[in-house]
This record gives C-alpha cells, sequence and structure tokens, in this order.
C-alpha cells in the first residue's frame, strides 16, 4: 500500500515536470530532474510511470528511437522543430494543416487521426553561435 502510494506520488511529480517544462525531455533527464525529490527513484521506474501517463492519454510520446523517445505533456496536435546540431526539439505554433489529411484521404483511403509533423533545421541559439563563430573568423584575419 505504502508502496502504491509512493509510485503515484512520483508518477504526479513527472507529470508536474512535464507540466511546467517546453523542452520535451528523454526518460533519463526527466530522471536526472525528479530524482533530486526522490532520492530512491530508478530509471525503470520512470519508464513505467512515463508508459502509464502515456497510456492514460496524459503524456504525448515523441519517438526518437528507444532511449531516445522525448516526452511532453501537451498532448493537443502540433508540429515539432528539431534542431539537427543539439538536437533540441520545440513546438511550432503554426496550424495543423487539416488540408493534408484531406489530400492523404483522397490519395490513399486512409483516415489520420492526429499529426505531427517534424521540421528539422538549426535552431536559433546554435544559428547565433554559427554566426558569432563566422565573425570572429572574419574578424581575425
Ligand atoms: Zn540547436
Ligand atoms: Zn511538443
Amino acid at each position: 500500500m505504502a508502496e502504491r502510494r509512493r509510485t503515484s506520488r512520483q508518477r504526479d511529480r513527472i507529470f508536474e515536470m512535464l507540466r511546467e517544462t517546453r523542452d520535451h525531455p528523454t526518460a533519463r533527464s526527466i530522471y536526472q530532474r525528479v530524482r533530486r525529490q526522490f532520492p530512491d527513484l530508478s530509471l525503470g521506474t520512470v519508464y513505467r510511470n512515463l508508459e502509464v501517463l502515456v497510456k492514460q492519454g496524459l503524456v504525448n510520446r515523441l519517438d526518437f528511437g528507444g532511449t531516445f523517445d522525448r516526452f511532453e505533456a501537451r498532448i493537443l496536435a502540433h508540429h515539432h522543430f528539431v534542431c539537427e546540431q543539439c538536437g533540441a526539439v520545440s513546438d511550432l505554433d503554426i496550424p495543423v494543416d487539416q488540408a493534408l489529411t484531406r489530400r492523404l484521404r483522397v490519395a490513399t483511403g486512409l483516415d489520420a487521426t492526429r499529426h505531427e509533423i517534424r521540421l528539422y533545421g538549426v535552431c536559433k541559439a546554435c544559428g547565433t553561435k554559427a554566426n558569432d563563430r563566422a565573425l570572429r573568423t572574419k574578424g581575425a584575419r
């Protein structure tokens, strides 16, 4: 019983942490953040709790391949931008294109139930760093 209470407290904390962040953390990163509060927490427990939250529809999993999967508490359809340099994942506040669903239906007869489109490129932070480097190199010449 005490065991179950502790598990649900840990799960609540994981969910709360995901609601407070917008950086789409991996299970390992969630583990590192929540462990401060629950020193006896294991990575396996974090995986199991995330599994439950995803099944309950409270948390969205972004498939990046096994242990690199990322999690977020924002479950309404939205797109993502992935930085090819630092791996940062950010939410794109552009409307989900319903015309795509229609085009899919016309072309294949398939009905899409949800959208998640990933656009890849260089994030602003990495772009700024690259610019600074270019300027420094120019200045040195
Ligand atoms: Zn970046
Ligand atoms: Zn997102």
